[in-house]
């Protein structure tokens, strides 16, 4: 299939997707799904946060879906967007390093 480069309108920012695809900016949609996670309280986050430092992913992903009433794969991408951000900043309160975070999870 043949991806076209689409750029966004109100960000700027640019993606590659099918023509005929009705698929919203992915840099604006992140920006969203990041402004709904900073909504949790500070308890929830912390929940959350912990199954990320402890590699449970798919509880993790569960556990966001449920807090914010989001979909699935708007979920996952949180999970990845928060996992990068604590990784940069407590890298060392994780169980294992970020080559075997992800093991057997994308296959
Ligand atoms: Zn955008």
């Amino acid at each position: 299939m043949t991806l076209i480069t689409k750029k966004c309108e109100v960000c700027g920012g640019e993606w590659q997707c099918s023509p005929d695809s009705e698929a919203s900016c992915p840099h604006c949609e992140s920006r969203q799904l990041k402004h709904l996670f900073a909504g949790l309280g500070p308890e929830r986050t912390a929940e959350i946060d912990a199954l990320i430092y402890e590699r449970n992913i798919l509880i993790g992903i569960k556990k966001i879906k449920e807090s914010l009433g989001i979909r699935l794969a708007q979920s996952t991408e949180l999970f990845s967007i928060r996992y990068t951000e604590l990784r940069a900043a407590n890298g060392h309160r994780f169980i294992c390093s970020d080559d075997c975070y992800w093991d057997g999870f994308y296959s």
